[in-house]
């Protein structure tokens, strides 16, 4: 089932900021988040302005609010852009059983959708993304082979997502057999798909324009070995992750993008700093702004943010599995300039 074990990651951002490799001046210095939050020497995150009261906030898990920092995200004469984000759901649909166990009544499908209605009602801006794992991990996979997975997924409105090792279970046949399915797009930019039968269906990044300010998204998978058999991904070539994202940025950049989104399948962190990661690629990566990672199953309590780059800022964040967590990530732009986020995210649970 899952390839790997659920892991509670220990407020990876536990410090406010870390400085990325090479750091230059930032926009969002420590004075300028203090001075953001008019808080002299006070800087206690606020609650961000239009998070739905009755979801518990995932940042509000244990009293505390969202994270929140740069200038103006809650200026109403800034675009604000609200990404609501999810990974290794694992088919998912319905919530976890009332078992006793550790998740028990957590996630469900239709508990989800009614949330990212609710936050769709109050923001004009609204992007949905995945981050791979949609397929198995419960009959609903093994009967229908992804066809729920991804109904379910267009009809709440998801607008990319990328693919994880388990997207291949059924092989790529399988894969390109549900796409019809899925009124949403796939992204890759490591996984050459031009030699096999998901050629035309994977490009490595798309753009899309809210109110004017033009977001890229590009997709990052998973080396295959031990994970996925020569025989499920065939004719799909892996190629080094870190190369095809300082590529993706450019070609994006180039394109006029204010804020670019990683939907990453790499996975958070490993001991061996050597290989590819969420945390490598935001130190070798700058030019992203947001990588919204998968595959470790990690559930972040605080996005990791580094202070770098053109934005001036790169946040890592992860929503668990399972459908248990909906992430969420505010940025506000000033003309085609991100000038501010916020960060949080809600637990997908019964109404209290
Ligand atoms: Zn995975």
């Amino acid at each position: 089932m899952q390839d790997r074990k659920t892991t509670r990651s220990r407020a990876p951002g536990s410090g406010p900021v870390r400085k990325g490799r090479g750091v230059r001046a930032t926009r969002l210095t420590r004075r300028a988040f203090l001075v953001a939050l008019g808080a002299g020497g006070l800087a206690r995150p606020r609650p961000l302005a239009g998070m739905e009261p009755d979801y518990r906030h995932v940042n509000g898990v244990g009293g505390a609010p969202a994270q929140i920092s740069g200038r103006r995200v809650d200026d109403p004469a800034a675009t604000r852009l609200v990404i609501l984000h999810t990974n290794d759901t694992h088919s998912r649909i319905d919530p976890f059983p009332n078992d006793g166990g550790p998740f028990a009544g957590l996630g469900g499908a239709a508990r989800r959708a009614t949330l990212i209605r609710r936050i769709r009602e109050a923001n004009e801006h609204v992007l949905l993304v995945d981050s791979g794992d949609i397929f198995q991990g419960t009959p609903y996979f093994n009967f229908f082979g992804g066809e729920i997975e991804f109904r379910v997924m267009t009809a709440m409105g998801y607008d990319v997502a990328t693919l994880g090792n388990h997207d291949f279970d059924n092989g790529v046949d399988g894969l390109v057999a549900m796409l019809p399915e899925a009124g949403f797009e796939f992204v890759s930019a490591n996984y050459d798909v031009s030699a096999s039968a998901l050629a035309g269906h994977v490009p490595p990044w798309t753009v899309r324009d809210f109110g004017g300010v033009r977001v890229g998204i590009f997709g990052l998978g998973i080396a295959f070995e031990q994970l996925v058999l020569a025989s499920l991904h065939e004719g799909v070539r892996y190629a080094d992750p870190i190369a095809a994202a300082q590529l993706a940025c450019r070609e994006l950049r180039a394109r006029g993008c204010a804020l670019i989104v990683c939907l990453s399948h790499l996975g958070y962190r490993y001991a061996d700093p050597a290989r590819p990661s969420d945390r490598v690629l935001a130190r070798e990566v700058p030019e992203i702004d947001l990588i919204l990672g998968g595959h470790t199953h990690t559930f972040m309590e605080r996005a990791e943010v580094f202070e770098q780059g053109r934005t001036g800022f790169t946040l890592v964040n992860q929503v668990g599995w399972g459908g248990m967590r909906l992430g969420r990530i505010d940025v506000a732009f000033d003309g085609a300039e991100a000038v501010g986020w916020g960060a949080g995210g809600y637990e997908v649970a019964p109404s209290p």
